[in-house]
């Protein structure tokens, strides 16, 4: 490739308070009807005066603890700052948000990335109230104004121009959504914009120093539009270079069903915003004990020594960053302890396929489940020894879900054990074939679909408990010419 691609990532990631950011409102308005949960401060009534969340300070200091921010575990000071821009889903006419003083000064992340460990640095992170939201109705020649997530606390975490591909920035992206989700700084809910996604990309000539112009493309809401942007910036500017022209530094929307991205807004526009310090709120000393307190509620892994821990189980890099992606399925691994990589690869299939299945299936979460970790692992054995076919061990969990009497005995109880008795097997087989002439003769003949009907017959015969690739095998045993 003639072009080095540079990317860089802004990312907004609403904290999981209870209430917003300067007020006591109600800071979970995904089901609340539009100026449901609003105040004088939210909707900047005027007089009204904000008061810093603690909590929010405190989630604040979590997620810089995930970046790596605070290795020192020294006191700082931090303040907030006015962003002065009129926008209608802003009635104060400013944002409260960090200019010079973030919470979160350098730091990084490190993520596994095609066999290495690839770090992106992060140049700071702030906290931010967000606006509220606007909609415009189709046909009506007036905008609706619901200030319900005015307020709501954002952290803006803005990390260097460290990314090369795509794929880099979607893993950054996805391992961003898991330092989050595991420090419990956020719900980190796409589908709500609970993390949302700035991407930066520009080009230049490969082995060139300086950066090239770059364009950012806004509120990307899944890893998909992160690599998407990417992609199809890579290819709109290479063509805009490749003509002897240049790209403009611009904002630009990302559409979805197109796959492209348009633009929104040239820098000419671009705002001063003429910052200056928040004169209503009182800048904050960070001291050592609140960096303890933040720290002691962290988990006692973060992805990465996660990941460290779940190698060399016997499973694949993709199998353990499904795991990673599932902290409730990892713990229920980690306690399986399995060394044997055969029994590893059925116990992975039976936590991650069908108990994460089952759990979303219910609406609930792995740790409700009465399944022990050691049943898990005796299901899974009894598949593996033939005992217990796939489907009924789907039916095995399903009915230990709500109360464990042990796989083996409710197995036997509930007629879900599988015959893998050959004697048995041969008197059903030979029992089908007595019954089934004109399909043993068309598999004879060479019509291959009539062993699969066979088979069938074989099953519904033994009520489902023969074991099917067992029953395979003596059907073509018997068949043969
Ligand atoms: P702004 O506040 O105007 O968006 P910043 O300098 O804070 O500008 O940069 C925002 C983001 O853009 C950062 O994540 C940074 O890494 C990234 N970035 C800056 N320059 C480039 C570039 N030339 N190409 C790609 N990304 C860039
Ligand atoms: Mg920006
Ligand atoms: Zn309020």
């Amino acid at each position: 490739m003639k072009y080095e691609v540079v990317i860089g990532i802004e990312t907004h990631v609403q904290l999981a308070t209870k209430s917003k950011l300067f007020c006591g409102c109600n800071n979970d308005s995904r089901e609340a009807k539009p100026n449901a949960h609003v105040c004088p401060v939210c909707i900047a009534l005027p007089g009204a005066l904000p008061v810093l969340n603690k909590a929010a300070v405190e989630l604040a200091l979590k997620a810089g603890l995930a970046l790596n921010a605070y290795s020192d575990m020294l006191e700082f000071h931090t303040k907030f700052d006015r962003k002065n821009y009129f926008y209608p889903d802003s009635p104060s006419g400013y944002q409260i948000t960090q200019f010079d003083e973030p919470i979160i000064g350098n730091g990084f992340v490190e993520f596994p990335f095609e066999g290495e460990t690839k770090r992106v640095g992060i140049t700071r992170a702030h906290l931010e109230a967000d606006a509220g939201k606007l909609t415009h109705p189709a046909g009506k020649d007036y905008s609706l104004v619901d200030l319900n997530r005015a307020g709501t606390p954002l952290l803006e975490i803005v990390s260097e121009p460290d990314m090369r591909s795509a794929a880099e920035a979607k893993a950054y992206a996805e391992e961003l959504y898991h330092l989050m989700r595991y420090a419990g700084v956020s719900d980190c809910d796409l589908y709500y914009g609970n993390m949302r996604f700035d991407v930066n990309v520009s080009l230049r000539l490969a082995g060139q120093k300086e950066f090239g112009t770059r364009t950012e493309s806004k509120n990307l809401n899944s890893f998909r539009a992160v690599a998407g942007v990417v992609e199809y910036e890579m290819k709109r500017q290479a063509e805009i270079l490749d003509a002897g022209e240049k790209v403009v530094q611009e904002t630009r929307g990302w559409d979805e069903s197109k796959g492209e991205t348009f633009s929104q807004r040239t820098k000419e526009e671009a705002h001063d915003y003429r910052y200056f310090p928040e004169p209503d709120l009182p800048p904050v000393q960070v001291t050592s004990d609140m960096l303890k307190v933040a720290s002691n509620g962290m988990p006692e892994k973060m992805p990465m020594e996660l990941r460290q821990e779940l190698a060399g189980a016997g499973i694949s890099g993709r199998e353990v960053e499904t795991l990673v992606a599932n902290i409730e399925a990892a713990e229920l691994w980690l306690q399986l302890n399995i060394e044997n990589p055969e029994q590893a690869k059925f116990a992975f299939n039976w936590l991650v396929g069908d108990m994460l299945r089952l759990a979303e299936a219910k609406g609930k979460s792995l740790r409700e489940s009465d399944v022990s970790s050691l049943t898990v692992a005796a299901v899974g054995e009894m598949v593996a020894a033939g005992k217990l076919s796939s489907t009924n061990s789907k039916a095995l969990l399903a009915m230990l879900w709500e109360n464990d009497e042990g796989a083996h005995h409710v197995a036997e109880r509930e007629g879900l054990l599988q015959q893998s008795d050959a004697g048995e097997l041969e008197a059903w087989t030979d029992q089908v074939i007595k019954d089934n002439p004109k399909p043993v003769a068309d598999y004879q003949k060479g019509e291959a679909k009539a062993l699969g009907f066979l088979v069938g017959q074989v099953m519904k015969l033994s009520k489902g408990q023969a074991n099917p690739p067992m029953v395979n095998e003596i059907l073509k045993d018997k068949l043969k010419k």
